[in-house]
Order: C-alpha cells, then structure tokens, then sequence
C-alpha cells in the first residue's frame, strides 16, 4: 500500500480477508449433484427390495454465457476437484465479507451520507 494513502478503518480485518482470498488457488463455478438411479430395465438390481441403484452419476452443472453446461465427473475426479468446488464458496463468503467491512470503512471514513 502506498505510505502517503491515509490509512482507512478496519484495515486489520481487510488485510486478513485478502490474505485468505489470496490462498485460493483453483476454483470451480457451478454445482454438483451427485445421483444414484433407476433404469428402464424391467428385471434389474435397480428393482429390487432392497434396490442396487446405478451410478453414482456426478454431474456437474455451471452456466456458460447464459447457458448451462453440464459435465459428469468420475468418484477420483471429483475427489480430485472438490477442494475448488469448496474454494468458490469459500470466495463469494470472502467476497462478502470483504465488501461489507469495506463498506463500513467508507461510512466511518466519509461519514453519513448527504
Ligand atoms: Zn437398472
């Protein structure tokens, strides 16, 4: 930060906000659903009492210039990509929290508004 910018409230809480948003290192967007499902078979293990059902099947949804788009993941890729699934919402959770301590920098700063 630059010395001469005079130093703003709840500097402390910004600070450690962005050091935390800084550790995020892959992030997914979208949401996952992980299925088991019935097929159309009529004599099936998906039938019985109690059934076996198919999958799992993960699919993974996201929106794509106003599109969804949707990929199915494997168990070991899911796995694998989790931890930036959890990182997207630890980000818009960061996000916020950054936004909001920023806005109450500005009204302690700036005072009330007229
Ligand atoms: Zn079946």
């Amino acid at each position: 930060m630059d010395p001469d910018t005079p130093r703003l409230p709840f500097q402390a809480t910004r600070t450690a906000l962005a050091a935390q948003l800084a550790e995020l290192d892959g992030l997914l967007p979208g949401s996952v659903l992980v299925r088991h499902m019935r097929c159309g078979k009529r004599r099936c293990a998906c039938k019985d009492d109690p059934p076996t059902l198919h999958g799992p099947y993960i699919q993974w949804t996201r929106t794509v210039a106003g599109k969804t788009v949707t990929r199915y993941l494997s168990p070991e890729q899911l796995d694998r990509y989790q931890p930036w699934f959890d990182n997207a919402r630890r980000a818009k959770d960061l996000v916020a929290k950054l936004e909001t301590a920023s806005l109450h920098a500005l009204e302690q700063h700036e005072g009330p508004n007229r």
